[in-house]
C-alpha cells in the first residue's frame, strides 16, 4: 500500500497537546517496518484551499501559525486521492486532522478540510464521491462544505439515524452501519476520513484492533462494487496503539 507521508508532519506547531507529533511519528515507523511504500506530498496550493475555504478563514489560519502544516496535510490528502484516482489505493498519514473545518470556521484541532480539498481537486475525473467518516466525532466540517452537492454522499457510521445512541452501540452495530454506507447511488471514488478515536482504549471505547481490519475490508468491498478507487486519510486517534489500528485497517483496505 502506498503511504503518503512527510517527516515534516512530525513538526511541532502550536496545537492542543493531544494532537502531537508522535501521532504520526510512531505509526510511520510501524508502517515502514511492515513493508509499505512511502510517497512524499507537496503542500497544496492557495487555489486548492480557496476551492473550499473563504478568504477570511484562510487569513485566520495564516495568523494562527498553522497555515503551512495544514497546507501540507491537505497536500498529502490530494496525493492520496490522485493515486487512488489513477487506480492505486493509498493512505495519507497526515496531521493536523481536517474534518471539523468548514468553509469559514474550524474547531477540534482542524484548520483546513483536507478531505474536501482533495475531493475538489480530483473532482474533474471523479465526479461522484462517497466519503465515509469513521472518526469517533461527527465530521461536521465536511458535511457543511458539501451540503447541497448531490454528487457527494457522506456517511458517518455511528450516527446514521436520528435515534442514534452511541452509549448502547457495540462493535457489531457499528460495523453494520459501515456496511450500509454504500447507499443506492453509484460513485466514482471512495474517500475515508479515518479517525481511530473509536478505539477501545481511546476516547470512544468501542472498537478492537481487529475491528479496523473488518472496516477496511467492508469499505474495500463497497468500493470494488463501483470501480475500486479508494483512499483514506488520518483524522483523529490519540492512543499509542494508533499505529496498530492503522495497520489493521490497511490489512483490510489494501
Ligand atoms: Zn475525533
Amino acid at each position: 500500500m502506498k503511504i503518503v507521508f512527510s517527516k515534516r508532519y512530525e513538526e511541532r506547531y502550536p496545537a492542543n497537546p493531544v494532537e502531537n507529533p508522535d501521532r504520526v511519528r510512531l505509526p510511520a515507523v510501524e508502517l515502514e517496518k511492515a513493508g509499505n511504500e512511502f510517497v512524499q506530498p507537496q503542500p497544496c496550493t492557495l487555489q486548492d484551499i480557496a476551492r473550499v475555504h473563504g478568504k477570511e478563514h484562510i487569513d485566520r489560519v495564516r495568523e494562527s501559525g498553522h497555515f503551512e502544516a495544514a497546507s501540507l496535510a491537505a497536500g498529502g490528502a490530494i496525493r492520496a486521492a490522485e493515486l487512488a484516482a489513477s487506480g492505486e489505493p493509498a493512505f495519507a498519514l497526515i496531521r493536523p486532522p481536517g474534518h471539523h473545518a468548514a468553509a469559514n470556521r474550524a474547531w477540534g484541532m482542524c484548520y483546513f478540510n483536507s478531505m474536501a480539498i482533495a475531493v475538489q481537486r480530483i473532482r474533474p475525473e471523479a465526479k461522484r464521491v462517497l466519503i465515509i467518516d469513521i472518526d469517533l466525532h461527527f465530521g461536521d466540517g465536511t458535511v457543511s462544505i458539501f451540503r447541497g452537492d448531490n454528487d457527494v454522499r457522506i456517511v458517518n457510521p455511528g450516527s446514521l439515524d436520528a435515534n442514534f445512541d452511541y452509549l448502547t452501540m457495540d462493535a457489531a452495530g457499528y460495523l453494520k452501519q459501515v456496511e450500509s454506507a454504500a447507499g443506492e447511488k453509484s460513485f466514482d471514488i471512495v474517500g475515508v476520513s479515518a479517525g481511530f478515536d473509536t478505539y477501545r482504549e481511546d476516547w470512544g471505547g468501542l472498537l478492537g484492533i481487529e475491528d479496523y481490519k473488518k472496516i477496511g475490508e467492508i469499505i474495500k468491498r463497497i468500493s470494488k462494487g463501483h470501480g475500486g478507487k479508494r483512499f483514506a486519510l488520518l483524522e483523529g486517534g490519540y492512543h499509542p496503539d494508533l499505529g496498530r489500528c492503522i495497520l489493521s485497517f490497511l490489512e483490510g483496505f489494501r
